[in-house]
């Protein structure tokens, strides 16, 4: 039988700028949280910042989502694709490109996992401050494998330019 002890703590970053980016997020958030293997949620505030690369597309809302899970990272990992795409997400080659919706595995507990196609903790959060804060609000002592606490990494870290929305543009869900 399962213990506890096998659970961990999930942190996923979330990001849209297209549509209608909130009630983007809300639905994934919606999604995330009919599934049972992810419990005791804990949702950021919502952050909006200019795109990376190419100037030509609108700014990104981004937060975040912890869960209490013990799913196995690649699994985690197709649920994020197919929630993706569920929610129209195109494949795009360009890794600048606008997006409806943008799930990463942040970090998990104290996993680090290094594969092709699956890399925890998230190779670049600890330089993005539309990473480090929404998870910062979840946890302030939040410590990210082979970085450091996100609360330091914060006030070195790159891509600084972040706005935090007022609390009644955020979710409820
Ligand atoms: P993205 O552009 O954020 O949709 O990510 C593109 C690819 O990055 C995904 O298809 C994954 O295979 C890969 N990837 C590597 N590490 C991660 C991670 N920690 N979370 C999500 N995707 C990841």
């Amino acid at each position: 039988m399962e213990t506890k002890d096998n659970h961990k703590d999930l942190y996923i970053g979330i990001g849209s700028n297209m549509g209608n980016p909130i009630e983007n997020i809300n639905t994934a958030l919606n999604i995330l949280s009919k599934y049972n293997f992810f419990y005791n949620k804990n949702i950021s505030s919502f952050y909006e910042s200019p795109p990376m690369g190419p100037a030509d597309q609108n700014n990104y809302i981004n937060a975040a989502v912890m869960f209490k899970s013990s799913e196995s990272p690649e699994d985690i990992l197709k649920l994020l694709k197919e929630i993706e795409s569920s929610m129209g997400r195109k494949k795009s080659k360009d890794k600048w490109s606008e997006r409806i919706i943008d799930l990463d595995i942040i970090l998990y507990g104290d996993i680090v996992h290094c594969t092709d196609k699956l890399t925890i903790p998230h190779m670049l959060a600890h330089e993005r401050a539309f990473v480090l804060l929404p998870i910062l609000d979840i946890n302030p002592d939040v410590f990210i494998p082979m970085k450091g606490f996100a609360k330091n990494l914060v006030k070195s870290c790159l891509y600084k330019e972040i706005k935090k929305l007022k609390n009644n543009e955020r979710s409820n869900v």
